[in-house]
């Protein structure tokens, strides 16, 4: 073991930490995680974990979808190196510190295709390279559910049958107290939370994160997501991200904020908010108008990844919040695209496109790549929308299933170029996989319009 994972070791014990946890997220965002004890940290940091590299559905059956170097290779090892600088006590498991992992392929010792951690990473060097440090806020929204043993799937709406309860704080909609005492963990986490309100529907709930680099950012969407998930089964509860679990209630967003500061430039420059400009059009820079285009550009391919479950596309249509068209807007929250009123430092846009079932890193990536399309290409954004965004005249439609979108990924040579072939392979193996168990699966809807009169 080397002087720098003694000194985090002697740090972690001091801290009376004896287990930790390392994680790194899968091809679709799982949590994948192996609790250590600290004793056999200094293997773990030496030689790897071993884990099993295949990429798990999440069926309770937890079965594994072919990708390529996976089951047909005969289910070979991905090794997982803690990375102890990103080491945090979890607040609600005393002794237990959390810490991401870095995964390789132990044949070849980089990186594997489906690792979303060094796709992030590649994508931004390349943003580096032409110049921009994407800076991002993720917001998320979840639904809470309660155990309901009458219910088919074991789960209800919780505080359902209260109404008007958008930006409520305290007990009316929140009868539990489920909500400040996950703030205050999640401050206790240290992943920067910033603040927590109730969404539009009963039992629906959103937290804000601060916003930094991209792969910070990333991040801390990662550990939010499965530390909210945790918090929420020690109050026997369940949070979910799933994009669109009721029919009668919206979806859940995952809004990610994206602004840019000079990289490699002056010294004067470097960290400049790079979308702002006082005299540009709409106070906006060249280098923001140009992100605009690329990602309205892309935005069908874009869906996959940021809406990628066959779930995602119910979120989206008219009157939702939730975007339907490939849009922008000055502070329109009915465009898929919408300008935050803020400008100086504060200038960014808010991709409203993705839903909280995406994988942060995939998200983060695809939402990088395209801006730099954009930028690189010069493109310009058509004017942007005024009024009302649900309207098929104004605007291109959306994917509108995941069939479609996946196409999309594929016929899309440049994003998949700067996301990579392996990668994009990869990951439409699995979604395909995905569809067509989805397509041989008997809905209740089916059941209900067609079981009695035809
Ligand atoms: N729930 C909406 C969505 O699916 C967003 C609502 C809001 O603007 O906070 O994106
Ligand atoms: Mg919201
Ligand atoms: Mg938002």
């Amino acid at each position: 073991d080397t002087p720098a994972v003694r000194t985090a070791m002697d740090r972690l014990a001091a801290d009376g930490i004896d287990v930790v946890r390392v994680t790194y997220p899968d091809l679709i965002g799982t949590d994948r995680a192996r609790d250590v004890l600290l004793d056999h940290l200094p293997s773990a940091c030496d030689h790897g974990l071993a884990f099993c590299r295949a990429v798990y559905h999440t069926t309770p059956q937890g079965d594994v979808v072919p990708v390529r170097g996976g089951l047909d290779a005969g289910l070979p090892d991905v090794t997982v190196r803690p990375d102890l600088s990103t080491a945090r006590g979890l607040p609600w498991e005393p002794g237990v510190a959390w810490c991401l992992g870095e995964t390789t392929d132990p044949a070849t010792g980089s990186p594997s295709p489906e690792s979303p951690r060094d796709l992030l990473r590649s994508v931004l060097a390349r943003c580096e390279q032409a110049g921009l440090r994407p800076v991002v806020g993720p917001e998320l929204e979840y639904f809470l559910l309660e155990q309901d043993t009458a219910a088919p799937t074991g789960w209800r709406r919780y505080g359902q049958g209260v109404a008007g309860v958008v930006y409520t704080a305290g007990l009316r909609a929140d009868a539990d107290n489920h909500l400040l005492p996950t703030l205050r963990k999640l401050r206790d986490l240290d992943i920067g939370v910033i603040s927590a309100n109730h969404e539009f529907d009963a039992g629906q709930f959103e937290i804000n994160l601060t916003h930094s680099e991209a792969m910070d950012a990333a991040d801390r969407a990662f550990l939010f997501k499965s530390a909210v998930k945790e918090l929420a089964r020690k109050e026997g509860k369940l949070a979910t991200f799933m994009a669109k679990p009721f029919n009668d209630a919206g979806g859940s967003g995952f809004h990610l904020h994206f602004s840019g500061e000079a990289a490699g430039d002056s010294v004067a420059e470097e960290g400049r908010n790079v979308f702002d400009d006082p005299s540009g059009a709409y106070g906006l820079s060249d280098t923001a108008r140009h992100a605009i285009a690329g990602i309205l550009a892309h935005a069908p391919a874009l869906a996959a990844l940021l809406n990628p479950t066959v779930n995602s596309y119910k979120r989206f249509g008219p009157d939702t919040l939730a975007p339907w068209l490939i849009d922008w807007g000055l502070d329109n929250r009915s465009a898929m695209v919408r300008i935050p009123p803020e400008r100086g430092s504060g200038a960014r846009l808010e991709l409203r496109l993705g839903d909280a079932s995406a994988n942060p890193y995939l998200a983060t990536a695809a939402l990088c790549a395209a801006a730099l399309l954009g930028i690189q290409d010069g493109k310009e954004p058509p004017a942007p929308l005024q009024g009302y965004g649900y309207d098929p005249e104004k605007s291109q439609m959306l994917p509108t299933t995941l069939p479609a979108a996946l196409d999309a990924l594929e016929a899309d040579d440049a994003l998949t170029e700067v996301l990579g072939k392996d990668f994009t392979e990869s990951f439409l193996t699995y979604k395909r996989d995905e569809v067509d168990r989805f397509n041989h699966h008997v809905t209740d809807w089916e059941f209900t319009e067609y079981s009695y009169h035809l």
